[in-house]
């Protein structure tokens, strides 16, 4: 076989929904982290990436956008197509199978096999801080930020759980999906970002094997 390009070629180029949100601060973690990243905002630029992180915010709102400037055909033919991703709180709603107390046109994609509840932690903690024990991450626990966040309430077969709050899931990942109710990108820790790349290239290099 021959030998694959060395070099910048095998980085792996992230993409960031930019439509609302921490949008800076996931491009930054990904770059600390040794990948290209770069925003996403036009059909096109969903051809360009490897792989995508949809960020928090209003997941009614990021719907909505998604639908005004026609972006919605093309993130779900990228991920029909099985394109990674990494989704944090609005971004996993965005992705999820069901939505409870959600609006009846927003957009649940169906890519993670969750039900979820949005602002469910109610309004007197619906923004908390809880030490997150991530078995892959090792020591020290990961601090999760929750804003506002969704709780899952169902999750299939194929959900793996890799960390809970109070016996629910809090990060699941299924295939090459990572979906977060928390915020990594607000702590500077970038262990979580670090674990989705390193997915990507061990899916890579078994794709070459
Ligand atoms: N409450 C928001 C929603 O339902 C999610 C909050 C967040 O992304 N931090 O979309």
């Amino acid at each position: 076989m021959p030998a694959r390009p060395r070099g910048k070629l095998n980085i792996i180029r992230v993409g960031v929904l930019a439509l609302q949100g921490d949008v800076r601060e996931h491009l930054a973690a990904f770059r600390r982290c040794g990948a290209e990243a770069m925003t996403v905002r036009s059909a096109d630029e969903f051809d360009e990436v490897d792989a995508l992180a949809i960020p928090g915010g209003e997941s009614t709102t990021m719907s909505k956008l998604l639908a005004a400037f026609n972006l919605e055909k093309p993130l779900r033919r990228r991920l029909d197509a099985g394109m990674p991703t990494l989704t944090t709180c609005a971004g996993l709603i965005l992705l999820s199978r069901e939505i409870v107390d959600g609006r009846p046109d927003q957009l649940a994609t169906g890519t993670l096999d969750l039900t979820v509840r949005r602002n469910a932690y109610g309004s007197q903690v619906d923004s908390f801080e809880a030490d997150l024990v991530l078995s892959e991450l090792g020591d020290p626990p990961f601090r999760g930020v929750f804003i506002r966040a969704p709780r899952i309430h169902t999750w299939g077969a194929g959900v793996e759980v890799l960390a809970s709050v109070g016996g629910e899931p809090v990060a699941v990942r299924q295939g090459l999906h990572v979906g977060l109710t928390f915020h990594p990108e607000m702590t500077g820790d970038d262990r979580i970002h670090q674990l989705f790349l390193e997915q990507l290239e061990s899916a890579r290099t078994e794709d070459a094997a």
